[in-house]
């Protein structure tokens, strides 16, 4: 990702209105496109769901807590 890049936060992202620089789409964030997994990544990647041009970057913030319980409990109880 770019220093540019927009940076959508994921509790307000479905209520965020978007707009494609490229083909002109707009609308909320829960209709975009998200790519990918989070992975290593702090970031997913949201497109474009016409012409699937890049957007910016969903930004995990919440999910991490998520992933971290998912985490312990792979370990299981100690
Ligand atoms: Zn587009």
């Amino acid at each position: 990702m770019n220093a540019r890049d927009k940076i959508f936060e994921q509790r307000s992202f479905d209520d965020e209105t978007l707009h494609c620089p490229h083909c002109g789409w707009v609308g909320p964030g829960s209709d975009a496109h998200v790519a990918g997994f989070y992975g290593l990544s702090k970031f997913k990647e949201v497109q474009c769901p016409d012409c699937n041009e890049y957007l910016g970057n969903l930004s995990r913030d919440r999910s991490t807590r998520e992933a971290q319980r998912g985490w312990d409990s792979q370990i299981g109880p100690i």
